[in-house]
């Protein structure tokens, strides 16, 4: 099925395209990135916005920039991008890792980072990647711009903090001290699959751990009594973690046994992926 009829508009700045969601938003106008998951939903139906902005032509969202302590990526850098430059790979691997984890490379080259957060599907990498970092995204309207922590902007399942007529503009990652550890396991039923259940795990030299679960619950979420497992003992055997994961994943939501024990899987593998 093809999408049904709506109007294109194709803006060449940010202040423009803000200026058109304004306009539209309300009618349920939206923006359009890579259409990777966007134009699937319309072909199929599940969503007629009347009008699309395509935030292609806007240059200020493509670019991509280490500032020494951050790691700054445009919202339209694709993830094919991601995982292949030198610099993502240098300041945040883990990021860089996750991203070829996405799909396809024809879904990598169009699909865009800030799309993926914004779709905020819970068993995609993108979302759970920030979530780990600590991101700040950095989103704007036409009337102003703000700055939403990512811990605070995953609401549900594929609901976020954006307000209908905002941008997400630019993601902003705080980049790890030299000799942080990391490690980053998902299961699909085939690579390019959307993951069944996967983990991050970041090992920070003398900082605490941080461990982010996905595809479990109804958005990634930080596995707070895991961290706390592997700050106690960085050593901590794989049935203390198995214990610390189920806690993690009770209070996230996730009452499926097996879907417990499939995460719990993911986090050792990601665990001891980071302490080798
Ligand atoms: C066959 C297939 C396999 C896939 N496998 C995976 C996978 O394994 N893992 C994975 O994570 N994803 C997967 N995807 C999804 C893919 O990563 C999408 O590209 C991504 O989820 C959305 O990015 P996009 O740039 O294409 O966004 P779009 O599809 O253009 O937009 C998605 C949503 O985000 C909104 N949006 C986009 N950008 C912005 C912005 N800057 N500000 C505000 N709103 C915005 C749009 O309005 C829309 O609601 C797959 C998709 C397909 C078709």
């Amino acid at each position: 099925m093809k999408p049904a009829m709506m109007e294109y508009y194709a803006p060449t700045g940010l202040d423009e395209a803000a200026t058109l969601l304004a306009e539209t938003a309300e009618d349920g106008g939206k923006v359009i990135a890579g259409g990777q998951s966007l134009i699937p939903m319309m072909n199929f139906r599940l969503v007629r916005p009347p009008v699309l902005i395509d935030l292609g032509g806007v240059a200020e969202l493509t670019s991509m920039e280490a500032t020494g302590s951050h790691l700054s990526l445009g919202a339209m850098v694709t993830t094919a991008t991601v995982a292949s430059s030198s610099l993502v790979r240098r300041d945040w691997p883990l990021l860089a890792h996750a991203a070829t984890w996405v799909g396809h490379d024809q879904i990598r080259n169009r699909g865009t980072v800030g799309g993926s957060v914004v779709h905020a599907d819970p068993s995609a990498e993108m979302p759970a990647a920030m979530l780990l970092a600590d991101a700040r995204l950095e989103v704007r309207s036409a009337t102003g711009s703000r700055t939403v922590d990512a811990a605070d902007f995953f609401w549900g399942y594929m609901s976020t903090a954006l307000e209908e007529d905002e941008i997400l503009v630019r993601l902003s990652l705080e980049i790890p001290p030299p000799g942080t550890r990391w490690g980053f396991r998902e299961f699909a039923q085939r690579h390019g699959d959307f993951a069944e259940a996967g983990a991050a795990c970041l090992l920070p030299p003398g900082g605490r751990p941080r461990v982010v679960a996905f595809g479990a619950a109804d958005r990634p979420f930080r596995a707070a009594e895991t961290e706390s497992a592997l700050a106690a003992d960085p050593a901590a055997d794989a049935e203390t973690l198995r214990r610390a994961v189920s806690r993690d994943a009770e209070q996230a939501g996730v009452a499926d046994r097996a879907k417990i024990r499939l995460l719990a899987a993911m986090v050792l593998r990601a665990a001891e992926m980071a302490r080798q």
